[in-house]
């Protein structure tokens, strides 16, 4: 049974990222992946904020489009308008970036073993047994467990985690109906905290989705009322169908045992406002990168806790933000939102969404808007009354 410093389970994204670190340091990393081809099938809209060129390496050649604003559709169409100057966040291809990402974690060194399944996951023993004839075993001084929304590394000390449906469409409107650099979000209470979206690859084409709490079936019929209800998306040709699922954040969640941690969906890294999971993930790939290392430099995976605590300190505020903003949506009728996007327009919010809005952090704009007296201005009034207890 061959032994590496560290194995990492499931080639996406975060896996992939994480194992690039580690090999660029020098350690011996095997990355095992169950699928024969890596990204397929989508599922994924492609939107990463910003951060992205600050945490993670994006050549060019994968950016569809740089997006620099958005409109914001109420239930019965009131739109709000917001854009900044330079881009906000990039549509890119997914599939030929997590191709990318996993061919840099080989260039750095790390041996990739498609076709691989991980059956089970001995955490005190660092041992990986493979899903074949012979039942093959590896080990590993640190196992990291990187194999998404229903991560068998994880159902290993955790229950399972509950998750979002997610279904996407590729349509084509069969006009210049688009401005490429300007995504749609529009909110309906029947997919809260969810939303639905549409993400132009082209004057003519884009990604339309949403994710919610509702079953795939639902999803689907919500989906086609928006394509025919909504002007920039009437009498679109359906070129294919994704389904996809998003785990719910989970503060309770245990990311390390033993010799295992867990990283990106499998650690339920995913933001609680827009179920993205790229940019998190990739900010946690890299502090967890420097627990490992100092875990196996000094020889010792009670190291490993210091991941968690640093995890928890670059995200829990603006987690407890983002969850509370949810629970907020998640209460709120049509009417209600219709009420709050009125209020919106009325106060000139679309100026300050567009100076503090973030993608990946919606503290700074919460914050704003409570300083300036408008959140709770905005909101109906039983609603305010709550969240003013909340807050306190
Ligand atoms: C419809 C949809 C739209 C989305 N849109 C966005 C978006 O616009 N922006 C954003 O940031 N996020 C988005 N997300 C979320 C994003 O796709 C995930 O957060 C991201 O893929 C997580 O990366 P990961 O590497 O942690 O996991 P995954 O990408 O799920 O990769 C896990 C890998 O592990 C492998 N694996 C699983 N089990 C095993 C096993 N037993 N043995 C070996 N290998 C295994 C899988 O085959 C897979 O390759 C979206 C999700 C959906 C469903």
């Amino acid at each position: 049974m061959k032994n590496y410093d560290v194995a990492v389970v499931g080639a996406g994204p975060v896996g992939s990222t994480f194992a690039r670190h580690m090999a660029e340091k020098g350690f011996e990393v095997a990355i095992l992946e169950k699928k024969r081809e890596i990204g397929v099938p989508l599922q994924c809209a492609g939107l990463l904020g910003k951060k992205i060129k600050k945490i993670n390496i994006l050549p060019d050649e994968f950016i569809i489009n740089p997006v620099n604003g958005a409109f914001l559709h109420s239930p019965e169409d009131t739109v709000l308008s917001v854009s900044k100057e330079k881009p906000e966040a990039y549509v890119v291809d997914r599939i030929g970036y997590d191709k990318f990402l996993a061919q840099l974690a080989i260039d750095s060194g790390a041996e990739l073993f498609l076709n691989h399944r991980v059956e089970t996951v001995d955490s005190v023993n660092g041992v990986i047994t493979l899903k074949n004839n012979e039942n093959t075993k590896i080990s590993a001084d640190v196992v990291v467990g990187a194999d998404g929304h229903s991560s068998v590394v994880s159902e290993a000390f955790n229950p399972h985690v509950e998750s979002f449906q997610a279904a996407q469409y590729l349509i084509d409107v069969g006009a210049k109906r688009f401005q490429k650099d300007y995504v749609h979000l529009y909110v309906d209470s029947r997919v809260s905290p969810g939303f639905l979206w549409a993400i132009p690859l082209s004057e003519s084409t884009a990604r339309v989705g949403l994710f919610s709490d509702v079953n795939y079936h639902q999803s689907t019929v919500i989906l086609n009322e928006l394509l025919a209800k909504r002007s920039e998306l009437k009498g679109a040709t359906i070129l294919k169908k994704y389904y996809g699922v998003i785990p719910k954040y989970n503060s309770q969640k245990q990311l390390v045992k033993d010799k295992v941690i867990l990283l990106g969906d499998a650690a339920s890294q995913v933001k609680p406002t827009t179920g993205g999971g790229l940019i998190m993930g990739f900010s946690c790939a890299e502090i967890a990168s420097q627990s490992v290392t100092t875990a196996l430099e000094n020889e010792n995976t009670e190291m490993l806790m210091n991941y968690y605590k640093d995890y928890q300190n670059q995200f829990k505020n603006e987690l407890k933000v983002q969850l509370m903003v949810h629970r907020i949506f998640k209460s709120l009728t049509d009417a209600d939102l219709e009420y709050m996007f009125m209020k919106l327009k009325q106060v000139g919010a679309e100026e300050i969404i567009s100076q503090y809005g973030d993608m990946d952090s919606q503290s700074p704009l919460v914050k704003e808007m409570f300083k300036r007296g408008i959140l709770f201005s905005i909101l109906p009034k039983m609603l305010s009354w709550r969240i003013s207890s909340l807050w306190k």
